[in-house]
This record gives structure tokens, C-alpha cells and sequence, in this order.
């Protein structure tokens, strides 16, 4: 091996550094509390750190999968708002600061997710791969003839901002448009509204099996409370399933994919919903690519962001040029 092969998952809480191995798994990895201050230099600086040490005086090839909206193909981040960083050149930034023994890759977090799930977990061997992530919000990634696809600024395969409605009265989005897939679906939105319904007077088993207290009721309370035949509960899954399997479903004819991983904080840990939406998608999906994908959980948890990056970077996608 020419040298190392190492992924970085670079978030707003923490970041892991991880050497990967030739069959894509993880050998070592550590992890860091990002804290304060989290500038571009500090943060760079601790990374190179841990890459070196973990490295052990070899190069190699280092991916980064960061949460934040990338500008071009060179690692520039245009905003991150977890890290709450603005046009910060960080590909560059850190190709300088590790030096010409390693080459460095900057990728999209989800982008880097699905890749990893499709060299090393629950789309392995497969060519064209939709990856669906639903947690506080909705990302996606594409995954078409075996190469990850970044599209012309970089937000190819965002299908949370798909819009299932249009009309005056279409939920606002973090994205500043209206109507998105995931002002309806996405975690931190489904939270809200369900405490706001509970504080108005809605009754929900959620609320009990929350403690009783509006407040902490989150996404999980509901989905138990609609496997246990909740009306509150199985009405808004009922409500929301079919908006994420129409978006699923549309996707789907357009790309053709073979493999539809599903997964996320929210919708990997609500497996009432997840069953829902999977069968409405059969139901509304269009036949000839229905026929040909299957839906699967995602199977590699954290660790996917670090493979996908990883082996992009190996794959020498998207390098930095020095
Ligand atoms: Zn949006």
C-alpha cells in the first residue's frame, strides 16, 4: 500500500480521524471533543495532528466528510453553519498544513455517508444507489454507475428540499423556501409540531411514554406510541409517510436505482414509520424502477461517514491540488 488511508467525519460536536483499512474497515480511529474555539486554523490544526500521529510518519490520502454546503471541487466550504464557519478554504488549508506526503479530499457529509454504505455496508456491490438520511433534517446522496455524484454546486441528491407543497399555507423550511419534504418529515420539525399540538391540547400516549412532561416529548415517543396503536400518533405517521415515500418515489424514477438505503437519527430509530413508508412506497412508486430496488436500512452507523470519505480521497475524487 502506498500509504495511508485515512477519513476524517468533521462535525460540530466532535470529529474522528480513522485509518481505513484495504477492505474498507476501520483499523483505528480516535475521537475529539471539537469545543472552543473552533476557527479554521484550530480546527486544522488538530486534525493534521491526529492524522500525522495515527499516520505514523507514513502519507497518504486523507477524506474529509463535513457537514457544510462546499463550493466547487477543492474543499472550499461556502457555510457550515454546525461549525458556524463562512468561506473558509479548508481543503487547501489543510493540504498546506499536512504537506506533499498527503493528498486531500473534502466531501459533503451525507455525500460521504452514502458512499461508504455503498463501498462497505448496506448498498456493498451495488452501482446505482440512492442514500436517504432522515434526522433533525432531510440529506440524500447519489450514487450512479459506481461514482458519487456532486452535481453542478455541489447539492446533487438533497432530496429533503423536494417540495410536496407550494400553497400560501406550506411549512416554512430552514433551507428559506416553503413546502420542503423536510419541513414535514425531518426530525427537529415532526418534534416541534408534536409539542406544539400536545401544549394545544392534543392527546398522545407519547406525552406518558415521555414522562409527562411536553417538553422532552421527541420523534422515538411517537413513533413507540403509534406501534402501540395511538390514534394521535397513527394519524401524523399516516400524514407524513406517504410525503416521504412520494419523494422517495419520484426520486426513484428518475434515477433507477438499485439500492434505496434509508436511515438517520430519526427515521433508523422510528421502525413504525420506516415500515410505513417503505410499503406506501410500493404502493405509489412507478413499477418498472419499483421493481428493480430494494430498500434497506443503513448498516454502517457513524462509521460510514469516515469509509465513504476515505475512500473517495483513495479514489482520488475531488482532490485539493496543491
Ligand atoms: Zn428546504
Amino acid at each position: 500500500m502506498a500509504g495511508s488511508k485515512i477519513g476524517i467525519d468533521l462535525g460540530g460536536t466532535n470529529f474522528r480521524v480513522a485509518i481505513v483499512g484495504d477492505n474498507n474497515e476501520i483499523v483505528t480511529h480516535r475521537k475529539e471533543h471539537v469545543g472552543e474555539p473552533r476557527d479554521p486554523a484550530t480546527i486544522v490544526e488538530r486534525c493534521a495532528r491526529v492524522v500525522e500521529d495515527l499516520a505514523g510518519g507514513r502519507g497518504g490520502t486523507v477524506g474529509v466528510g463535513i457537514a457544510a454546503m462546499l463550493r466547487g471541487r477543492e474543499g472550499d466550504i461556502s457555510v457550515s453553519p454546525h461549525l458556524r464557519w463562512r468561506d473558509v478554504p479548508f481543503g487547501k488549508m489543510l493540504a498546506k498544513r499536512l504537506g506533499p506526503s498527503f493528498s486531500v479530499g473534502v466531501y459533503n457529509d451525507v455525500n460521504a455517508i452514502v458512499y461508504g454504505e455503498g463501498v462497505a455496508g448496506a448498498a456493498r456491490g451495488s452501482r446505482d444507489v440512492l442514500g436517504v438520511f432522515v434526522g433533525t433534517g432531510i440529506g440524500g446522496g447519489l450514487i450512479v454507475n459506481g461514482q458519487l455524484v456532486e452535481g453542478a454546486s455541489n447539492t446533487a441528491g438533497e432530496i429533503g428540499h423536494c417540495k410536496v407543497r407550494w400553497d400560501d399555507d406550506a411549512a416554512p423550511c430552514a433551507c428559506g423556501n416553503r413546502g420542503c419534504v423536510e419541513a414535514y418529515c425531518g426530525g427537529s420539525y415532526v418534534q416541534a409540531r408534536v409539542q406544539k399540538e400536545l401544549a394545544a391540547g392534543a392527546k398522545s400516549k407519547a406525552l406518558e411514554l415521555a414522562g409527562g412532561v411536553i417538553e422532552n416529548v421527541n420523534p422515538g415517543h411517537v413513533d413507540q406510541a403509534a406501534a402501540d396503536g395511538d390514534d394521535y400518533a397513527l394519524a401524523l405517521w399516516s400524514e407524513l409517510a406517504p410525503l416521504l415515500a412520494a419523494t422517495l418515489g419520484n426520486a426513484i424514477a428518475v434515477l433507477n436505482p438499485d439500492k434505496l438505503v434509508l436511515g438517520g437519527g430519526f427515521l433508523g430509530r422510528a421502525p413504525t414509520l420506516y415500515q410505513l413508508v417503505e410499503t406506501t412506497l410500493e404502493i405509489v412508486g412507478n413499477r418498472p424502477s419499483q421493481e428493480a430496488v430494494t430498500v434497506v436500512p443503513a448498516a454502517l452507523g457513524d462509521d460510514a461517514g469516515l469509509v465513504g470519505s476515505a475512500s473517495l480521497a483513495a479514489g482520488g475524487v475531488s482532490l485539493v491540488p496543491r
